[in-house]
């Protein structure tokens, strides 16, 4: 077995360190327009839209086919925002951003089936777990040596975990509805961890660990009311799918769908001025020094950098606190391509592949049916272990972790052909990759759909489907009712015809 990053030699083949970086500074450009936008009613409004991801996007294109006048504002020179395709070679992508999605998400399914794009499957996880110096395998529950209770032993992390939700009162469908929760569930879940909401329905402690290796990022220490529609995503559904060719294809898509000249790239937006008493409702700034007006603002940027804006009125105390509270993770991702899928022979695969309480935390399988023979897989590093990997010069990055890795557990990657890594929380866009409510935050989740004057809020982040571009998706035709209440696609029958 060779390898190019072994101890001593974190060897990037050259042609492919650069790869992030050029995806990252805008090597992805709009498509030509292939599906034109038809308005379906005159008389409409001049809406801006700040920030070209899937939020942005989809808001733009239903609000455009209501008639209304939409310029998009993107702060970077390519479309897309946190789905960012990387070219592996050989035909191949892996993915910076958003991963994979699911059956579940009827929205994204929605516009994959509208835009005809291909798709590739992906297996779900069948892991192997190490926890507490321990190693077992997801295929054979009768080995696994955590002390685990009699009911844990018999099924998967994820039949448990729903009985778990079942017996809190909760399921896997009821909690991706839109209109989830109601105020009674707001007070229940809004101060409690995932972990003290399913410890109080029987879940043992080794559970809980089993639960935070498969996870990643929703941990049982997160608060219950962010990671639990999180949790149904991961755990409700097994049809995992990403777009062959990248899963950018989506957001690109749309954007040709809109037409390229409604899209302003390279200008972030410096201020947001809607204090005049006559003439234009709202006035933006970009950085550039360009002014654009409109009768409304659909904001998709981030909280995290939002401080970065000049607004006028200045933000109310309670929008002021909500982007100054909201918490934000740091995830770094290190992509992995091998020469071959070799952790099938081992009954490993999947999504994730491996997970553990180790530096590496979660290897993702997303190889699935795509052909060539090639093993693509990525991490998600969260927390201390991303802090810890931020510490490291970025080209050392990746090679760190995939030596712990392959120290850990030799037998699952063979020759890495090229790896790199991408660290969200250094983009100058976001600072950060999940927002989401703290514990005690549940005041939030009605404070985000709540306009302030002319400026309305979308984002995954303005949902508690956060970290997902269904609930990016969700917030963005939110937004676009909150100005036009016809722009609303509802219910799975009508979404195809109205997205
Ligand atoms: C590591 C990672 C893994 C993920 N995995 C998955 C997954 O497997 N499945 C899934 O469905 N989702 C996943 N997601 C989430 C998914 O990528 C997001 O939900 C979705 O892309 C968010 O879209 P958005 O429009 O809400 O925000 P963004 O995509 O972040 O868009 C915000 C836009 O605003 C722009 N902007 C910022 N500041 C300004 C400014 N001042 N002026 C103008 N524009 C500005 C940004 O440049 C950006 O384009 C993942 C995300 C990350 C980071």
């Amino acid at each position: 077995m060779t390898s190019e990053a072994m101890p001593g030699g974190p060897a990037l083949t050259p042609s492919r360190r650069g790869l992030l970086r050029a995806a990252a500074a805008g090597a992805v450009a709009i498509a030509a327009p292939t599906v034109a936008a038809r308005a379906q009613s005159t008389g409409g409004k001049k809406v801006l839209i700040l920030g070209a991801g899937m939020a942005g996007l989809a808001s733009g294109l239903a609000l455009l086919r209501r008639g209304h006048d939409v310029t998009i504002l993107e702060y970077q020179d390519r479309i897309g925002g946190r789905l960012l395709s990387v070219p592996l070679g050989d035909g191949m992508f892996t993915e910076a951003g958003g991963g994979h999605f699911r059956s579940n998400m009827p929205y994204v399914l929605a516009y994959v089936r509208r835009f005809n794009l291909p798709l590739l499957s992906l297996n779900d996880g069948l892991p192997r777990y190490m926890i507490d110096g321990k190693v077992g395998e997801g295929a054979n529950l009768a080995t696994w040596p955590w002390p685990l209770s009699a009911e844990e032993r018999q099924v998967t992390v994820s039949s448990m975990l729903n009985q778990y939700l079942y017996r809190a009162g909760l399921d896997s469908d009821t909690v991706l509805d839109a209109r989830w929760p109601d105020d009674e569930g707001l007070d229940r879940l809004g101060n409690v961890t995932v972990g003290d909401l399913i410890r109080g329905v029987g879940a043992s402690e080794a559970f809980c660990k089993v639960l935070d290796a498969h996870g990643g990022t929703f941990t049982s220490s997160s608060q219950a009311l962010g990671a639990i529609p999180d949790l149904a995503y991961h755990f409700g559904d097994q049809n995992l799918f990403r777009i062959q060719g990248g899963n950018s294809r989506l957001p690109l898509a749309l954007a040709a769908a809109i037409g390229r000249d409604r899209f302003v790239l390279g200008s972030p937006v410096a201020k947001i001025d809607q204090s005049g008493q006559s003439g234009p409702h709202v006035r933006v700034a970009t950085r550039d020094g360009r002014e654009f007006t409109g009768d409304a603002v659909i904001s998709t940027i981030p909280f995290s950098v939002m401080g970065e804006v000049e607004v006028l009125p200045q933000w109310s105390a309670r929008k002021a606190r909500m982007f100054a509270e909201m918490e934000w993770d740091r995830t770094v991702k290190v992509i992995v391509k091998t020469r071959s899928p070799s952790w099938l022979s081992r009954n490993v695969h999947g999504w994730p592949m491996a997970g553990g309480d180790r530096p590496w935390e979660r290897v993702i399988d997303i190889t699935g049916n795509e052909p060539g023979g090639f093993g693509s897989t990525f991490f998600y590093l969260n927390g201390t272990n991303a802090d810890a990997v931020l510490k490291l010069p970025r080209a050392e990055r990746a090679a760190v972790v995939v030596d712990q890795f392959r120290r850990d557990m030799p037998d699952l990657f063979d020759e890495v052909v090229s790896m790199d890594s991408f660290a969200w929380s250094e983009q100058p866009w976001i600072r950060g990759s999940f927002g989401g409510p703290p514990i005690g935050g549940g005041w939030m989740v009605k404070e985000w759909s709540v306009p302030e004057g002319r400026i309305h809020f979308a984002g995954d982040f303005t949902t508690l489907k956060t970290g997902w571009v269904e609930g990016a998706i969700e917030s963005g035709l939110r937004a676009a009712r909150q100005i036009d209440p016809e722009a609303r696609p509802e219910g799975n029958p009508r979404i195809r015809q109205e997205l």
